[in-house]
């Protein structure tokens, strides 16, 4: 038999990246209608492009320290967001908030997903900050491209300087949130137990 909280979280839907048919959370790949999966999102199966932008993001697990790449800002996974990637992903794709980001140059305008999860996933540096700050939230870029999507750990500063002004809210109880922040902590802490993966669970 079917329980309540099963039937809460699927009254949430979200709209498949690729083909933006309806669905309802949470998003288990492949999509039925189109096949989208998260393959060139979670590491498996990556681009030239995407595997540099893999290699920036993997630094901490590979011993060295994080380097800012001459940008103001740069985040890698910390182990325990690496281990747990493919969830943090399809957290995102089911629940995160939408926008556009323009390129480095501006002249691209691409889709992103972004979410918070209330755990440390990633450690990032800011060039106005000193020392390495940990990381919570997640963003992904253009996920519908096999060639150009990807996936990264977000600082605050990061979120702030892109997203300032915009806010949010839970996915369960609508109550107003900090952009990203798509569920509330007390829908985090009662409805999920404190256990975010468990919001994936179908
Ligand atoms: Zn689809
Ligand atoms: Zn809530």
């Amino acid at each position: 038999m079917p329980s309540k909280k099963r039937d809460m979280k699927h009254n949430i839907w979200f709209a498949c990246p690729d083909c933006s048919s309806q669905r309802p959370a949470p998003f288990l790949p492949p999509c039925p209608n189109c096949g989208f999966s998260l393959d060139h999102l979670n590491g498996r199966q990556l681009s030239d492009w995407q595997r540099q932008k893999w290699k920036k993001h993997q630094e901490l697990l590979q011993g060295s320290n994080i380097s800012l790449h001459g940008g103001k800002w740069n985040a890698s996974f910390t182990h325990n967001g690496n281990a747990a990637l493919e969830d943090l992903v399809r957290f995102t794709i089911s629940y995160g908030d939408t926008q556009v980001l323009s390129s480095p140059r501006g002249n691209n305008q691409n889709p992103v997903y972004l979410a918070y999860i209330p755990e440390i996933i990633g450690s990032g540096l800011a060039i106005a900050t000193p020392g390495l700050v940990p990381c919570s939230g997640l963003c992904i870029v253009s996920p519908s491209s096999i060639q150009y999507g990807h996936t990264y750990p977000i600082l605050d500063d990061w979120m702030q300087d892109h997203f300032s002004g915009l806010g949010s809210s839970c996915r369960l109880c609508h109550t107003p949130t900090a952009f990203g922040e798509v569920f509330c902590m007390q829908c985090y802490s009662g409805y999920a137990n404190g256990d975010w993966q468990k919001l994936l669970m179908n």
